[in-house]
């Protein structure tokens, strides 16, 4: 009966869209207005294989597929939504952005064999409570029917916020910030997608990769919810 009447009070109650704020109806499962969901930037960059992002990772031989879905815009949509899942513990938004990602990117990852979040450090994760490239990861796992691989890929140093930092010296604090689990093994020759939140130098992302690559075998891909666009 509890249930019961939490769901009618769910429905009942209008939600606020997480891009425009206008209130819109719960039913619809989504947490965006039609308009906003119309007018989220994608990038395409899924059907260019030659895209931006491939090229910031295609020094790496085992990557074979990058991308961005949207385009992260300094007080645009996508910094809203972000802000939301990251600050405002808005992890639903967090799973729909992820079947966002998934229903986009379908027909491209029909060869990966896990999901890969980028992990957050433990203790960010603690007081977040939560990592938002999990949910993401979470999101697309339970629609395409691929398994997340958790916690093999594991950040070793408490980075700082790199907010205020230089390109320089966000590489250098990530670079050595990842090392696997001894279960990593179950890993080598399998195809594996990183999933991450936002793209801003790849210099995170680098350094999975390159922590990754030293399995034998292995295939990489890489797909963030957004790229920063300067
Ligand atoms: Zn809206």
């Amino acid at each position: 009966m509890l249930s019961f009447l939490k769901e009618m009070v769910a429905v009942l109650l209008p939600v606020r869209c997480a891009g425009c704020g206008r209130d819109i109806s719960f039913a619809s499962g989504q947490w965006l207005c039609y308009d906003c969901l119309a007018a989220l930037p994608a990038t395409d960059y899924h059907l260019m294989p030659m895209n931006p992002v491939f090229q910031l990772f295609m020094h790496h031989r085992q990557v074979q597929f990058a991308t961005a879905c949207y385009f992260f815009h300094h007080d645009g949509i996508l910094q809203r939504i972000i802000h939301q899942i990251k600050y405002h513990h808005h992890q639903q938004l967090g799973l729909f952005m992820g079947s966002l990602m998934a229903q986009m990117l379908e027909h491209h990852l029909a060869s990966v064999d896990y999901l890969i979040p980028v992990p957050l450090h433990q203790r960010k994760e603690r007081q977040r409570g939560y990592n938002q490239a999990s949910l993401l990861a979470n999101a697309m796992a339970d629609c395409l029917h691929i398994p997340v691989a958790h916690h093999l890929l594991r950040r070793k140093v408490f980075t700082p916020s790199q907010t205020y930092k230089g390109r320089e010296a966000r590489q250098q604090n990530v670079q050595h910030a990842f090392h696997l689990h001894a279960d990593a093994d179950m890993l080598k020759g399998k195809h594996l997608l990183l999933v991450d939140d936002v793209l801003t130098t790849g210099a995170t992302l680098n350094a999975c990769v390159e922590t990754l690559a030293v399995l034998p075998d292995v295939q990489i891909s890489i797909v963030t919810l957004a790229i920063t666009q300067s």
